[in-house]
């Protein structure tokens, strides 16, 4: 049973003024493992005035020394990896080979932002003019609980590559991950006031954070409905805000593609991270002639994929992360029948055998209608639904019809063509016969999944500002 019960301000670990205390489950066996204290609006003023204050000096700091500091960062995330890996399995229920690529991913995104500092110019000249990228002023971050260290790893990694300072509001559901990863950052010696971690309600310090006057950026990943309250709050000064949000992408099948592939293919990008993962590919399409035969490999491949213990090396999907979370994904798999689509496999309740654990059944529907409440709103489970096509410019129609866009995947035995069907896709990112993800490379969504993106050039300008001096000889 682990308390944490201090937040991390202006360099020290202090206890916070809010005195709510929060229960931390372990979603494999529904026991509580932890207990968190709480930040309140009070402390979310502190940490957001010793970001500002430190943020005087460290906006001013060269590329050489940003360039150190994340060199320290990434080495102690590094230093930290097996106690990350334990915690993202304890706490989130992840699959062992998914949680040590997420422990690792914590690290390896703050080289990559390291990189991306690298080369990156501050100054350039246009005509006879310099323009300056200057440091926007205090970020404040809103992580959620499906990935919540890469995340903050990510955004503050990127901060500090640009020159900012930050306040970071975690998943209050994840403080197992982010006390492990505030003391790395305090052994990492960043320098006092640069990182302010305050874990708390959303409604409380998400809130104070996402509408405070000295709070210049805002970068959130969680759902669309928070993300617009975010975006409203922030509007009264004018805040620079980064929304990653949810998803719904299409996973077409072209009927030229090897079906024996493609069948377990897509089964992994709908069943990732649990079924708990923004991208993942839950709108299956399929082409109407050929629907009976994919069908046959989906089911075949869905029964082995084995849901349960996550530290099983045999599992695929982990618990979902509570009980709310499964009773949500119960709902849908009830609507969907209710709404006429088939299950091919699976459905409501838990793995044969399981008594207890907030584990669910891989399910796939079929005959699904992309006007069905299953086709249209994120479950966040490992519910798929097969959506069958006319020809190619209806399947093109219907991934697009929808009010997400934040990922897109393809698959045909022909690159070119499928290359050509992803050029037509409103997506942040398309996966040709790939599932794959690049840290250096744009990040986020089209439409309702989000606004601006994060990663490589584009993540570092977003706490930027460009300043044209002109008029200089
Ligand atoms: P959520 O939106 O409920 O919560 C996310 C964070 O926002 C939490 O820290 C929460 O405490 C905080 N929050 C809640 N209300 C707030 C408010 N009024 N003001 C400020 N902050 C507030 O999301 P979740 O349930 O933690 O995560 C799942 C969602 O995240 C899914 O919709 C998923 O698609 C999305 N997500 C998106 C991405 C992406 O990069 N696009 C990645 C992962 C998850």
């Amino acid at each position: 049973m682990q308390h944490i019960d201090r937040i991390y301000i202006d360099g020290a670990f202090v206890t916070p003024h809010g005195e709510e205390l929060f229960d931390l489950f372990n979603p494999a066996t529904e026991q509580v493992i932890g207990r968190v204290r709480l930040a309140d609006e009070h402390d979310a003023n502190r940490a957001i005035a010793a970001a500002r204050r430190a943020f005087a000096s460290f906006s001013r700091t060269g590329k050489s020394e940003r360039l150190d500091l994340l060199q320290s960062m990434a080495n102690a995330l590094a230093a930290r990896e097996d106690d990350l890996a334990e915690a993202i399995i304890d706490e989130y229920g992840s699959p062992v080979s998914r949680a040590r690529w997420m422990a690792n991913y914590a690290s390896s995104v703050v080289l990559e932002a390291a990189n991306t500092l690298r080369q990156y110019d501050f100054k350039r000249r246009i005509n006879a003019s310099e323009v300056v990228m200057q440091p926007v002023g205090v970020a404040g971050m809103i992580t959620p609980w499906n990935a919540n260290a890469g995340f903050i790893a990510n955004k503050l990694a990127t901060a500090i590559a640009a020159g900012c300072t930050a306040v970071i509001k975690p998943s209050e559901m994840s403080a197992i991950q982010t006390q492990i990863v505030t003391e790395a950052l305090h052994a990492a010696g960043l320098p006092t006031g640069v990182f302010n971690i305050v874990t708390g309600r959303g409604d409380v310090v998400g809130a104070t954070i996402s509408a405070h006057p000295d709070v210049a950026k805002i970068s959130f990943t969680g759902s669309t409905a928070v993300g617009k309250a975010i975006l409203r709050a922030g509007a009264e000064t004018l805040k620079r805000i980064t929304l990653e949000l949810g998803g719904k992408s299409p996973f077409i099948v072209l009927d030229d593609a090897n079906f024996a592939e493609a069948a377990p293919l897509a089964l992994q990008a709908g069943f990732m991270n649990n079924g708990q993962a923004c991208i993942a590919g839950t709108r299956i399409l399929v082409p109407q002639q050929r629907v009976e035969e994919f069908e046959v490999l989906i089911r075949a491949a869905a029964e082995k994929t084995q849901s349960g213990d996550p530290r099983d090396p045999a599992t695929v999907i982990g618990p979902m992360v509570s009980e709310k979370q499964w009773n949500r994904v119960q709902r849908y798999i009830r609507l969907g029948t209710e709404e006429g689509a088939r299950l091919l496999t699976g459905g409501e309740g838990r793995p044969d055998g399981m008594e207890s654990g907030w584990f669910v059944r891989p399910t796939v529907f079929t005959g699904v209608s992309n006007d069905m409440t299953i086709a249209r709103e994120e479950i966040f489970g490992p519910v798929l639904s097969i959506i069958a096509y006319r020809d190619l410019e209806d399947a093109i129609a219907i991934a697009n019809d929808t009010t997400y866009g934040l990922q897109a995947y393809v698959v045909s035995s022909d690159p070119a063509r499928a290359r050509e069907v992803g050029a037509r896709i409103d997506a942040g990112r398309v996966m040709i016969n790939a599932i794959t993800h690049d840290p250096a490379v744009p990040f986020g969504g089209f439409k309702q999944s989000g606004i601006g993106r994060e990663c490589g050039t584009l993540g570092l300008e977003a706490y930027l500002e460009p300043k044209a001096v002109m008029g200089v000889v």
